[in-house]
């Protein structure tokens, strides 16, 4: 069996994609990928990049999507996505663009906390960490609990820097509350959460969220479950997804969801 689905992946449209379009959907024909969405930035907030043109990025996604789909119609169904970060700092923004796109596919996700920039740019050293990690999950619990989103993007995405690249040991026992709390914010929602499987592919060499947040969600009731590589050019496409189905199943999951107009449907796995 091929891989069955990829559900977050960016190609140029977004400023650190590397891969066009195209080339990530004849990638994903190539790999057998059947239901492939693309799902380009959409950052807001105050240190969203000031040279980012968000209605170029969001027309021009748009506008790609419909030659691709028939292009490929007879390989590939082709889902029109969007991650939408940081819904928390403009909601404004985040509601006009969901009411004017039709969307089959939306990623709540936080790359930057409130007055914080990218996890990415921080400076961890002598940082008060556990202080950061808190602001982290309140505010993921506000995106949760308020905005709209179907699945919420690689949760703990911060452990990449905090973890991987600084290495900082986080026992994440003291989160376990919040992270309750953003679990069953997003079931009582009818919303979802996401594997992404990006963090194998890092120096973090695990899953966003790991195993243990996995089974807790499925545990409080969890069910709609997508599987995303994060692939920000054609070669990553794919990766880590049977990875991440195995971790699917042994949480207890036996099914995986799609979306197609912001309505999901389920694959067994
Ligand atoms: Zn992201
Ligand atoms: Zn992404």
């Amino acid at each position: 069996m091929g891989i069955p689905f990829d559900l977050h992946t960016h190609c140029t449209l977004s400023f650190d994609g590397k891969s066009s379009a195209y080339d990530m959907v004849r990638r994903a024909a190539e790999l057998g990928i059947k239901h492939y969405a693309l799902t380009d930035h959409v950052d807001l907030g105050e240190f969203a990049d000031p040279d980012f043109d968000l209605e170029a990025t969001v027309n021009g996604a748009r506008e790609i999507i419909p030659p691709l789909r028939e292009e490929y119609a007879d390989r590939v169904d082709l889902l029109y996505g969007v991650e939408l970060g940081q819904a928390t700092q403009d909601s404004g923004t985040a509601e006009r663009l969901l009411r004017e796109n039709d969307y089959d596919f939306v990623i709540g996700s936080l790359h930057n906390i409130k007055k914080h920039k990218d996890f990415y740019f921080l400076n961890y050293e002598g940082m008060n960490i556990g202080k950061l990690l808190k602001k982290y999950f309140n505010e993921l619990f506000d995106l949760a609990s308020y905005c709209e989103y179907d699945v919420l993007g690689h949760i703990t995405y911060p452990l990449r820097y905090i973890a991987g690249e600084y290495g900082a040991d986080v026992d994440m026992s003291e989160y376990s509350d919040i992270i309750d709390d953003i679990l069953t914010a997003v079931i009582i929602r009818g919303k979802g959460i996401e594997i992404n499987t990006s963090g194998l592919r890092q120096k973090y060499g695990k899953m966003f969220p790991d195993k243990d947040i996995l089974r807790r969600y499925r545990e409080l009731g969890g069910e709609i479950l997508t599987i995303g590589s994060d692939a920000h050019c054609a070669d990553d496409l794919g990766k880590g997804i049977e990875d991440g189905i195995a971790a699917a199943k042994e949480a207890g999951f036996d099914k995986i969801a799609v979306f197609k107009h912001r309505e999901p449907m389920f694959i067994r796995i």
